[in-house]
């Protein structure tokens, strides 16, 4: 299949750049370019401004019921279209196709669940004081939205975001991705196929910074979502106070993992080897610090590691590749500085711990042991195929180490004692906890961190508050 170039989607038309600029879209697998994506100048977004405040009026006026109607559609579409989707996705990213048909078939169960959930974004009454008096809550849209969306999740990240939008009656600017524009475009493209309305969505491409200083300093824009690094949320919410705009934060992450003796080894290693491996580790939500409690570290240990040198790990095009590349070189540069800290101060490498040889971004499964705390690798997300295994004593020492670090996305636990699992329950501090299975993600449960990872939720009915004003009236309607 052949790779399509991207163009700009405002006020329901595909467009280049004014000044005709692009920027080139590599195949990580092979770093060769494979097509270009518009890049975006002040014209595109005074013009996308414009049509998302057009587009406000028109969608917010437009009952839930139809929204409703229209959502379900481009949900159907999105289905169909999803083989074209999942290849591209794959040539842009580098993900294995089938991860890319998963993130597909996802997106579509998404924007269905959100489209159902738009019509139940209830108010209520509250029971007055006095006879005569209605205390009506009610719930409206914020606002035009921008939404600024990463490269690991092509599809994923940006449908969240336009699905709760629209789904609450909000109109979007998205900025996607330059690494991955296609995908995310084809997302776009069955929306507006599906009948939603000029100036409703827009998508622009183009300089990161340009683009979040503009759209979130202006007036029209009332609500900003980020999905990306804690150092770029940390920018775009300081950027968003200044303008007193409503944000959600959706950021990195360290994920802990908690294996105690009495728990299934080797379930927990195939089930946590698998999640580890997902996008070679781009996942916000990675397990990466594996808290192994000591009588079972050996044979976890042997048992990991045999799970990673099995791995097939190659052009995510090819069938049976189970890992693809990393997305570019900065990343893969990123991944090999934090590993080759860590080893020069005294980790042992278990296995990888080196690019692979070839064309491509590709760097090796690799499991670490002997870390200590200071090791830059314990600390900032490696965000590539790394597990850092680290023995311990008592289950108080696992708890102080899974809530060391300030982030607080996503841990992970496997034990056979429930006492354990409540005890972790209430004590680890993180956004997500999933125990004894890997559960995450799923449209109807809430997805988000706290501290450093970030504020708001992505997913369940709280993805939906996070796109409403909660408004108040009260009438005496008789004396
Ligand atoms: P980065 O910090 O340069 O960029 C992260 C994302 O933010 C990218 O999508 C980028 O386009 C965007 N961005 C950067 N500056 C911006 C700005 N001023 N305004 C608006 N958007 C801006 O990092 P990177 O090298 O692309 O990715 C590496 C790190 O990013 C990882 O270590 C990880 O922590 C984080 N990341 C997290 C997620 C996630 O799902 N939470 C996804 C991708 C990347």
């Amino acid at each position: 299949m052949s790779y399509p170039d991207t163009l700009l989607f405002i006020d329901g038309q595909w467009q280049a750049a004014s000044d005709g600029r692009t920027l080139d879209v590599l195949n990580p697998a092979t770093g060769q370019v494979i097509g270009t994506v518009a890049h975006a100048g002040q014209p595109e977004l005074a013009q996308a401004l414009a049509a998302a405040r057009r587009g406000f009026a028109v969608w917010s006026a437009t009952p839930a019921f139809a929204r409703y109607q229209i959502m379900r559609r481009a949900a159907a579409l999105l289905r169909k279209r999803a083989e074209e989707a999942a290849t591209c996705m794959s040539l842009e990213q580098g993900k294995p196709v089938a991860e890319a048909r998963a993130e597909m078939a996802a997106a579509a169960d998404i924007i269905d669940w959100m489209a159902e959930e738009g019509r139940r974004a209830y108010g209520r009454l509250v029971p007055a004081r006095l006879m005569g008096v209605t205390q009506s809550v009610i719930r409206t849209p914020v606002g035009p939205v921008a939404a600024f969306c990463p490269w690991n999740f092509p599809v994923n990240q940006v449908v969240r975001k336009v699905s709760a939008a629209l789904a609450t009656g909000c109109s979007i600017i998205v900025k996607a991705p330059e690494e991955t524009p296609a995908s995310p475009a084809m997302l776009i493209r069955a929306f507006a196929d599906a009948g939603v309305p000029a100036g409703v969505i827009g998508l622009v491409y183009g300089t990161p910074a340009e683009i979040s200083e503009t759209l979130i300093a202006d007036d029209i824009i009332r609500k900003v979502t980020f999905t990306g690094s804690t150092a770029v949320g940390k920018i775009l919410a300081s950027l968003a106070g200044a303008h007193m705009k409503r944000v959600t934060m959706e950021l990195g992450g360290h994920g802990p993992v908690i294996v105690t003796a009495d728990a299934d080894i080797t379930r927990a290693v195939s089930l946590l080897a698998a999640a580890k491996i997902r996008n070679a580790g781009q996942v916000c939500v990675s397990p990466t610090r594996f808290l192994i409690e000591k009588g079972v570290f050996k044979e976890f240990r042997a048992a990991y590691v045999a799970h990673m040198q099995a791995l097939v790990v190659g052009n995510g095009q090819r069938p049976g590749t189970q890992m693809g590349p990393l997305v570019s070189q900065r990343r893969l540069e990123a991944v090999e500085a934090l590993v080759n800290e860590a080893r020069d101060r005294g980790a042992k490498v278990e296995t990888g711990g080196m690019r692979l040889a070839g064309p491509g971004y590709f760097y090796a499964p690799t499991v670490l042991t002997g870390l200590t705390a200071d090791m830059r690798i314990m600390n900032e997300e490696p965000f590539g195929p790394i597990s850092l295994l680290c023995p311990f004593d008592t289950l108080e020492d696992a708890i102080a180490e899974a809530n060391r670090l300030p982030y607080g996305l996503a841990a992970y636990a496997f034990t056979g004692a429930g006492g354990v699992a409540a005890r972790l329950r209430d004590t680890v501090r993180t956004g997500m906890l999933t125990i004894n299975h890997i559960g995450l993600s799923l449209p109807e449960i809430p997805f988000g961190g706290i501290g450093d990872s970030g504020y708001g939720s992505e997913g369940g009915s709280e993805a939906l508050d996070a796109y409403l004003d909660t408004r108040l009236v009260t009438s005496m309607d008789y004396i």
